[in-house]
């Protein structure tokens, strides 16, 4: 029997969480304390009392039945029999943006397990019994047939690459491996991946890449409830970069990153994660790099949350912004641990797009009033998600690009 088909998916990989009858060992569920979502302050004890916004579906449906604590209450109905998976069901638990904010706050969250993970685990138990929501049937079959959501056929995999000169794994002994993410090889992560593999060449990095052999790292599979491509990539991955020796994956996304990170800490013993902006950070710190141009911009850092609450990487990014000649970083009043999701994750742009949008659109008319002329951000799903705003007129570009530019 292979390893992956012993693990335990769906609600009954979070059983213990449910209130689950007959169980010895049981954890703490839901308490209803309503800090996930409710207006007031996140936890009275602390200097900063947090923002009133949490959760965005429940903020742009302002229903309860769209917070984190009600999605936890009708899994726990699930799995004790009392009700049926219905498409209003279906409808709270995929508007879901992923945003990690309910796992920030939750006072009962335990072993890693939180109000996001009971989704997640209900969405696993969607798929197995009711298959996946249309609209994210073609991300689940991209998975499949081409190991990336966008289907995107194996030859035209790796041309983010094309005429910069990288080798691939294989072609050169090396022990750090660049990889690009799926977006990459689309419009919203190609600036980013160029702009990193053009940083680490000019400082001497020896790199190599995967070009055509990578693989999605699992992040729609994971969000979104199809735990089976999830282990296979995982497993995938892993095989790949302990064949090669890799010692350290320098991550050109936000949102890859997050799952590098959650690999089982096991299998990743010896192998660094770095996000490129903490891989920057750290080379400007050992004086390999400096910025020898002035840009002379205001500009203000978008957390995407999955390198923020995600990773816990807020500084990086913030510490390499001010140590641009020229810039001039604003923060938004909702950063780093508070900062408000774009809607880009979580399938949410497929499925609900009038949601992914406000959100959008929410973020970017926070971002405008602070008066910067540029909006930053480390993560593909982020720009991809702005980019759908029909409204704002704030432009919007990758760090790493950025700070290319600055050298
Ligand atoms: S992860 Fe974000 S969008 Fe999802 S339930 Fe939690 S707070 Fe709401
Ligand atoms: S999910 Fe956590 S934070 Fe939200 S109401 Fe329940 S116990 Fe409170």
């Amino acid at each position: 029997m292979k390893e992956e088909s012993k693990r335990p998916i769906g609600l009954e990989r979070v059983k213990k969480w449910l209130y689950a009858k007959g169980l010895e060992e049981r954890g703490s569920g839901c308490v209803l304390c309503g800090s996930c979502y409710g207006h007031g302050p996140v936890n009275p004890m602390e200097d900063h009392p947090g923002f009133k916004t949490k959760c965005p579906p429940y903020e742009f449906y302002r229903f309860q039945r769209f917070t984190p604590k009600s999605r936890w209450l009708m899994s726990q109905r699930v799995y004790h029999g009392l009700d049926p998976i219905t498409p209003e069901l279906k409808e709270v638990i995929y508007t879901c943006t992923t945003c990690l904010m309910c796992q920030e706050i939750c006072g009962v969250r335990n072993d890693g397990y939180g109000p996001w993970d009971i989704t997640v685990a209900m969405r696993e138990e969607i798929t197995e019994k009711e298959g996946p929501l249309e609209a994210h049937r073609p991300l689940l079959e991209g998975l499949r047939l081409y190991n990336n959501p966008w289907s995107q056929p194996k030859n035209e995999r790796g041309e983010w690459a094309k005429g910069l000169g990288l080798r691939k794994l294989g072609e050169k002994e090396s022990s750090t491996l660049l990889f690009a993410g799926c977006s990459a090889d689309g419009t919203s992560g190609r600036a980013g991946a160029v702009a990193l593999a053009k940083l680490m060449k000019q400082v001497g990095e020896n790199f190599v890449i995967l070009g055509e052999e990578e693989k999605c790292c699992g992040l729609y599979a994971n969000d979104l409830g199809f735990p089976r491509e999830y282990h296979r990539l995982e497993e995938e991955n892993l095989k790949t970069v302990k064949e090669a020796g890799i010692k350290k994956i320098v991550i050109a996304c936000g949102s890859c990153r997050r799952i590098w990170k959650n690999y089982p800490k096991e299998k990743m013993q010896g192998i660094e994660v770095l996000h490129g902006v903490e891989y920057i950070e750290r080379i400007l710190q050992e004086r390999q790099l400096k910025f020898s141009k002035t840009i002379k911009r205001k500009i203000t850092y978008h957390d995407p949350c999955h390198l923020g609450r995600g990773c816990g990487v807020y500084e990086s990014p913030r510490n390499i912004l001010r140590s641009i000649p020229g810039v001039e970083l604003v923060e938004m009043p909702r950063n780093r641990r508070w900062a408000w999701c774009c809607g880009g994750g979580g399938g949410v742009p497929e499925a609900f797009p009038e949601l992914a949008q406000w959100n959008a659109e929410d973020r970017l008319r926070e971002a405008e009033q602070t008066g910067a002329e540029l909006l930053i951000t480390t993560s593909a799903l982020c720009l991809r998600n702005f980019a759908c705003s029909q409204q704002a007129h704030l432009q919007t570009q990758d760090l790493l690009e950025f700070i290319h530019q600055a050298v």
